[in-house]
């Protein structure tokens, strides 16, 4: 994760830059955060590589900041652009509570990761039972190569 970017910076910027002066190896993709309305970056932005041994050797190598200059440089010396492990665990912990599930016998909401209910041990409704895990799984099959780059050991559940 890079917070701090220039506003004015593109994928390919960052990219460019990364290789002339920081001799990432691994680098598989480059995403900048965008406000959905007006496209203005947020002045973040995620580093995807090949695999964990690459993110974290650009992690270790520069912690916990990098210079980037951005196409319109302002001063000689770049912006400070902080650099961190993504959060993306955390984000899907949340993604995963949004789906908090509501007990068809007492009423009662339950966590997501519950498949009965905690007061009255009533199945959880298939229905939402299947969509959940059918979310689940397209998570998983669209983030499962990336996750590797960013953290490490199994998915705690
Ligand atoms: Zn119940």
């Amino acid at each position: 994760m890079m917070d701090g970017l220039p506003v004015d910076m593109v994928e390919e910027d960052i990219t460019t830059e990364l290789k002339e002066f920081y001799n990432v190896n691994g680098l598989d993709d480059v995403r900048v955060i965008r406000d959905r309305q007006t496209k203005v970056s947020r002045q973040l932005g995620f580093l995807r590589f090949r695999d964990l041994n690459q993110s974290r050797a650009f992690v270790e190598r520069n912690f916990p900041s990098i210079y980037l200059h951005g196409p319109n440089p302002h001063n000689d010396r770049g912006t400070k652009v902080r650099i961190a492990y993504s959060r993306e665990r955390e984000d899907r912990a949340r993604a995963r509570a949004e789906a908090d599930w509501t007990c068809i016998m007492c009423a009662i909401v339950n966590y997501s990761t519950r498949q009965k209910c905690f007061r009255c041990q009533a199945p959880r409704p298939g229905m939402l039972l299947m969509g959940t895990s059918i979310r689940s799984k397209l998570i998983r099959t669209r983030w499962r190569p990336r996750r590797s780059s960013w953290t490490t050991g199994p998915e705690s559940r």
